[in-house]
């Protein structure tokens, strides 16, 4: 019971290198981790460390390397269905402001539709008794 309480671990991820144009393992991010906070690697599956000296031999291992060189490879696809999804929100989010506009405006067109429903009435009234009071007066007259 209490196992299904604990988080998943956090997956590690190497770090992209500028000068290089390489995915990197990620040193200082481990090295400034003042809690041993376990993590998980993508390498292997069930692969965990927890502190720098894990961590360290971790990226010793043959799949681990064979994981950072092909890193960019593999998770290209990923990273443009992420970029592709970013996309997407930023669309869904222009077109629910549009969306929010119509029904801004549709709101506004149904007030002032009610409005002019009200004047109808009032005027078909007024029309009704100016009728009713020439009658009247058409009776006085005879
Ligand atoms: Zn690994």
């Amino acid at each position: 019971m209490a196992n299904q309480l604990v988080a998943d671990p956090p997956t590690y991820t190497p770090q992209f290198n500028e000068n290089s144009g390489k995915f990197e393992d990620n040193s200082s991010f481990v090295k400034r981790e003042r809690k041993f906070i376990q993590y998980k690697c993508s390498c292997k599956s069930g692969t965990l460390f927890s502190g720098y000296s894990q961590w360290k031999n971790h990226i010793k291992s043959k799949t681990h390397q064979e994981y950072i060189v092909n890193y960019e490879k593999n998770n290209k696809e990923v990273d443009d269905l992420k970029i592709e999804k970013n996309d997407l929100l930023a669309k869904n989010g222009v077109l629910e402001n549009k969306i929010l506009n119509l029904e801004n405006k549709n709101k506004t067109l149904t007030d002032q539709n009610e409005k002019l429903n009200e004047i109808k009435t009032i005027v078909w009234r007024r029309i009704i008794q100016k009728n009713h009071l020439l009658n009247l007066l058409n009776d006085c007259d005879k």
